[in-house]
Order: structure tokens, then sequence, then C-alpha cells
């Protein structure tokens, strides 16, 4: 029998190739999709209250027979059918506004259950319908009970879904086989999984909802649980080919050649970096720090220790920027100790393209930096060796694994500056270690933050003039333009063009997505000699960019930015040993965009600013989560469901002690539902 997961939306009873098009925006395609699709929240419209016990303007339901109907004409023209209805506390009126087709049903002596806000008109309740249902309708699926409210899509109403979701449970409870062994279902008191479904879409109390929603929340982090640490015993399983040995010259030499000192956080991160690669078996290694922390450097060692082993190593970054910019750092620090580097991104011509690549699969490439065209088919290495992710967050999980499986068995480190807690990140990113950069490079002064608004702009010219004069460089980052790079590129030089003429006597710098990749590179280069001194950017300077002689950074209608980006951007500045600012401009507008640059500008460290984004708007949007890289959940919350995390990672590890490679039945059924569920990120659970 086919699984839930196996069969299409399209031929469910009242869907169809029109209601599969909407649902399918929904992300909803199969059965499984559906039936998890689970609701937002809940009305409780079940009917125990007269109308008149609520308030002006609360929403009611009641039922009631017809006793009379008048249809008037406001002087709008607007229709207003007006249906006096008895219950068993006496008579209230239901009104429908420029629906006069409504008529056909509401005849006198007909039942009719309505929902809507209640008004006060002369004494006598009124509801002012925004939903309703006559003796044919949803079969009572919206009213007189606790009602499920989904999120939806255009077109697609909540009677409509509601339907269909009856519709499915009724027909299809039986292909929701349990999945989840016996035993645990007892020990933690979870509902079985059919009633967890049905309970959960149409509960009958809200504690039952409550429940349903556990059961299904612990089943999805379970499966995640079993998925992640299945990959990394088969990682840790296999022997490396080539481990690394204790450093050599090369590494020696490269230390030597460094600007600075490591600091010790760096030094820690690296004694373990260094350890996996002369283990035995393949590092999968998560390193964590904060924007400016100084990851980059360890990354370049650990480049160098493969080069030095006759492996290839290869750095994949999520913007061509941040792989021009790692790449010439790289040449530059490799150049005295000979290592050599090639960079490969969706801009690298056709004729060099194919030379690079033959570089890269002849072995001559010892080091290969590049955006996602690393993953790319035509990319074979000699010898991978070790696989760095920049800015882990950016990528899937499936983008790992692609390059992952470009090496037999690569060391892998993955980085990000992503402040999960620990707990938390050990659980979420299961298949890897956790090393964590916690203090910046010494000397660093706090970016003082502060926002002014946009009448107060003289005042930031002149203060950016002033740093300018200093021998200092500033950033001017345009509105948020999320919906076209094109029109960020128009914003952008419009504003390249008015800062032309405020500072006729300075270089104005302008990088968009919208520029060839020669362009932006000459951009880029000017900017690092400080030929150029204001830099005009889209938020292409986002992650990475790394010029330290930048002091200032403005950032225009800065309330359109979420606060983990603010952060980031916030991050350009502040990487050297001059002080630095980050000047937020901004009218006063929501109470959540004026919370969120008050954060900011009190607030400097990214664990605290995660913490303050949590708190703003609640677990759902928390910082940098959504972009984790991991495969979407559908239903579990990792924040809010953090306890139930634990527990299912607990009961994950304990479960595959018993059956590794889940061949008992019970594993067999885990296993089926992992590939059906997890298909997006098919390195991990086969
Ligand atoms: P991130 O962790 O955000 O990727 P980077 O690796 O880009 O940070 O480093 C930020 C800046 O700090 C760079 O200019 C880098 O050269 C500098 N830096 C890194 N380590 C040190 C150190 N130990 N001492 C001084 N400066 C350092
Ligand atoms: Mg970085």
């Amino acid at each position: 029998m086919a699984s839930i997961w196996e069969k299409p939306a399209q031929y469910l009873k009242g869907v169809g190739p029109q209601r599969a098009r909407l649902l399918a925006r929904l992300g909803i395609h199969s059965v499984g999709d559906l039936l998890y699709h689970l609701p937002r929240r809940y009305e409780d419209r079940t009917l125990c209250r007269p109308v008149k016990a609520y308030g002006e303007g609360e929403t009611a339901t009641a039922e009631g027979e017809v006793v009379a109907v008048q249809e008037t004409r406001a002087r709008s023209g607007m229709s207003v059918l007006r249906v006096a209805l008895r219950d068993r506390w006496g008579i209230f009126y239901a009104v429908w506004f420029n629906q006069p087709y409504v008529k056909k049903v509401a005849k006198v002596g007909a039942r009719l259950t309505v929902t809507g806000k209640v008004k006060y008109g002369f004494g006598v309740p009124e509801i002012q319908v925004a939903e309703f249902e006559a003796g044919e309708g949803d079969e009572g699926l919206s009213t007189g009970r606790i009602v499920p409210v989904y999120p939806l899509t255009e077109k697609l109403s909540q009677r409509m879904l509601r339907t269909v979701v009856f519709n499915t449970l009724k027909a299809e409870a039986a292909s929701c086989p349990e999945i989840l062994p016996p035993d645990l279902l007892a020990s933690h008191g979870l509902l079985e999984r059919g009633r967890a479904l049905c309970a959960v879409h149409f509960p009958e109390s809200m504690a039952e909802a409550e429940e349903a929603r556990r059961r299904l929340v612990f089943e999805e982090l379970f499966l995640l649980q079993v998925a992640l640490l299945r990959h990394r015993q088969r990682v840790l399983a296999v022997e490396k080919e080539h481990r690394c040995g204790a450093d050599g010259p090369k590494v020696r030499a490269l230390r030597e050649h460094l600007p600075f000192t490591l600091t010790p956080a760096q030094e820690r991160a690296w004694r373990e970096i260094a350890r996996d690669m002369e283990s035995r078996y393949p590092m999968q290694r998560l390193l964590q720090g904060d924007v400016g922390s100084g990851k980059t450097v360890v990354a370049a060692l650990a480049l160098a220790k493969a080069a030095e082993n006759g492996l290839q190593g290869a750095l994949m970054a999520p913007t061509e920027i941040l792989a021009e910019q790692h790449y010439l750092n790289l040449r530059e620090l490799y150049a005295a100790v000979g290592i050599e580097a090639v960079l490969l991104t969706g801009s690298t011509k056709k004729e060099e393209r194919l030379k690079r690549l033959a570089a890269v699969a002849n072995g001559e490439a010892a080091v290969v930096v590049g955006t996602h065209a690393l993953i790319q088919e035509e990319v074979s290495f000699q010898r991978l060796g070790l696989v760095v992710i920049d800015e882990q967050h950016r990528f899937g999980v499936r983008q790992r694994g692609l390059l992952q499986a470009k090496g037999k068995t690569p060391d892998v480190l993955v980085m990000t500056a992503t402040p999960i807690p620990r707990t938390l990140a050990l659980t979420l990113y299961g298949d890897l270690d956790l090393t964590v950069i916690d203090a910046l490079p010494p000397g660093r002064q706090p970016v003082k933050t502060v926002w002014l608004r946009p009448a107060e702009l003289g005042r930031v010219y002149r203060f950016v003039r002033a740093e300018v004069e200093k021998g200092r460089q500033a950033y001017f980052v345009c509105p948020l333009i999320e919906e076209s790079e094109q029109l960020a590129a128009q914003a952008a030089s419009k504003l390249a063009r008015e800062l032309e003429e405020i500072f006729p006597a300075f270089r104005i710098g302008l990088l968009h997505g919208r520029l060839k990749l020669e362009e932006r590179d000459k951009v880029m280069a000017a900017f690092r000699r400080n030929d150029v001194q204001l830099l005009v950017a889209t938020t292409v300077v986002e992650v990475g960019v790394d010029v330290p002689n930048a002091t200032v950074m403005v950032i225009l209608d800065a309330d359109r930015f979420g606060l983990a980006q603010l952060h980031q951007l916030r991050g350009r500045v502040g990487r050297g040993a001059h002080a630095s600012y980050c000047i937020l401009i901004a009218e006063r507008t929501t109470p959540e965009a004026a919370a969120r640059m008050s954060a900011l500008t009190t607030l400097a460290d990214g664990f605290a600013l995660a913490e303050e984004d949590l708190r703003l708007r609640g677990p759902g949007e928390f910082f940098g989560t959504r972009q984790s890289g991991l495969p979407e959940l559908k239903v579990a919350n990792i924040l809010r469901d953090h306890a139930l995390l634990e527990l299912a990672r607990t009961e994950a590890a304990r479960y595959l002690e018993r059956d590794p490679d889940l061949v008992s039945p019970a594993g067999r059924m885990i296993k089926a539902e992992l590939e059906a569920r997890f298909a997006n990120i098919k390195n991990l659970v086969s």
C-alpha cells in the first residue's frame, strides 16, 4: 500500500487539478503533506453561551432557526440582509453585507449556524456574519465546535481546507500506520498516530489538540534525530583514506607569516581541528563564532594542513564577493608557503573555467575556493581531503553533502556566525562536533551604534566626512528591496549619484548584484586599497566582507531589516583597531521595528541579540534559525519544543543502540518513513 507521502493530494475527494495547484503553493503535494499541514490556531466555536453573553466586538458562534428575513439597501447601494434567528435563549440577529444570495438558504424555518463579531444596535445582539453554515454545509466542521484555522493561500478558504482535511482523515486513516515503537508511546504517554492526526485537526478540547500536537512534534524530531545520528555513525564508521600528519613546515611557515598572533580562542579551535584532521576518522565539525571573531584564518590553516599532506581542500562561500575575497586572502597568505589556490564561481569565464577545472581534476590546485559552482557536476577533484563551508546557515544540509561527496572520506568543517546556544546547536546539528570561538581579537572596540531620523542625515554626512578625512572608509547600505535585484540596483545607483554631489572630493564605489564580475572586482579591490572611500551597496555586502579600515556603516531605512541581518551588516565594521560606528537611519515606524533598532543600539553580542530577537518575535522567526540549513520542519518549532527535542534525541540514540541498521520490523517502518519524509536530504537519511 502506498504511503501517505506517495499519494498525490490531487486525487483526493474535493481537490482536482485546480485546487491541487493552490495546495502546492502551501507546500502540500501529497496526502501526508496535507495531514501534516497543522492548524495555526483554533477557534472555540462551541455553542454554550447565549449571544448576549458576548461583549461588543467579540467573535461569537450561534445556531438558531430563522424566524424572519429582511433585505434592505444602504445608501451606498450595498445590500443588507438581516435575519432574525431564535435559539433556546431567545432572539438574535445575523447580518450579511452584499451577499444577497444568502436569501436562498436563509428561509423561514431553516436552521443556520453563524460566526462573526457581535454588535449591539438597539439592545438586541446582532452577529455580523463572517462564516455560516446552513443545512448543507461542511458537515458542521466550521461551527459548533473547536475549529481549526490553517495557514492559507489566496483562493483557498478555511472551509474548503477543513472539508478536504476531514474527508482525507476519514478515507486515509488506514494508510497512516503507527511508525513509532509502541514502548516509546507508552513510556512517554504519546497518542497513537492516527488518533493524533484526527485530534490535531478536529479536537474535542484544547487539551486534546495540545496532546495531539505533542505527539506529532515528538515524531518529527525523533525521525530527524535518527537521521542525523545515523549519518554521524556512518561517517565515523569509515576510516579515512589519508589522514594528516602533525603540522609540517608549511603550516608552521604560514603561522609565522600571519600578520597577527592567534587569540587563545582561535588557538583552541585550531588545535581541535588539527586533532580531527590527524585522527583516523573524518572530521565533522561546526565552527561557531560571532561576526568578526576570526574564523577565516582558522580555515586557512586547515586548508594548508590538508595541502601539506598532499590532499586538496575546498572552501565554499555563499556569495561571489565573499568567495573572491577569500580567494584573494588565501592567495596572499599562501604565496609565501607555495600553496596553489584557484577560484571557481558562476561568473568564471568558460575558457578560464576549463583551465581551472583541469587544475582541480589533476590535483595541481591544492585549494579551491568558490560558490555553489563547486558542487556542479563538472567539478571533480583528484584527492579532496577537506571541505570547508563558510556561512553554513546560507546553505542546506544537501549542499554540504554534495560537496562532501566529491571526496571519498573528506574532513568537513562548517562555519557559522548564527548564535544559537550550545545545547541547541548540539541537537540541531546532531551530526557535528562543536567548536566555539568565544572571544574577539584583541584591541577591538565595540561598534558604537546609533539610531537617527532621516532629517538628521546632514549630521551623518559631516561625521562621515570627518572619518574619511582621518583616513577611514564608510559603507552606505541602501534600503532593502527584496522583490527585485533590479530595483535594488537602481536605488543604489541613485544614492551613489547623490553622494557624489555631497562629497565631491571623495571616490565613491557602487556595488550591487547586477554588476558584472570584473566591475565588482574592480570596486572591491579599490575599496580594499582605499582608492574608494565610500562604498554604496545593496545587501550583497551582508556576509563576510572584510575591510578593516572601514569604520562607518550607514544603513538607510534600517527598520526594514531583521535583527540578524542588521547584526551581520554591522559586523562589516569594527574589524580593525579603529573605533567604529553603525548608524541606523529610520523614521519611527512600527513598535517592533523600533524595538529592533533599540536592541541593536544597546547590545553588541550576537547571543544577546538572539535572545532579544526571540523575545521580540517569538520562537517562530528566531534569529537565523529559518536559515539553519536543516530540512524544513513542518510540525516542530525547535525553540518552543526544545524539551521535546532533547527527549527525541535521547530516545533516538537509545533506539539506535538496539537497532542501528533499522532492520527490525519497527526499524523498517522508521526507515521507510524517513526516506519518504526527508527525501530532500537523501544523503542524510539513506
Ligand atoms: P569572521 O569570523 O566574521 O569570518 P574574519 O575571519 O573575517 O571574521 O576576521 C575578521 C577580521 O579580524 C579580519 O580582518 C581578520 O584579519 C582579523 N583577525 C582575525 N584573527 C585575528 C587576530 N588573532 N588578531 C587580530 N586580528 C585578527
Ligand atoms: Mg567570515
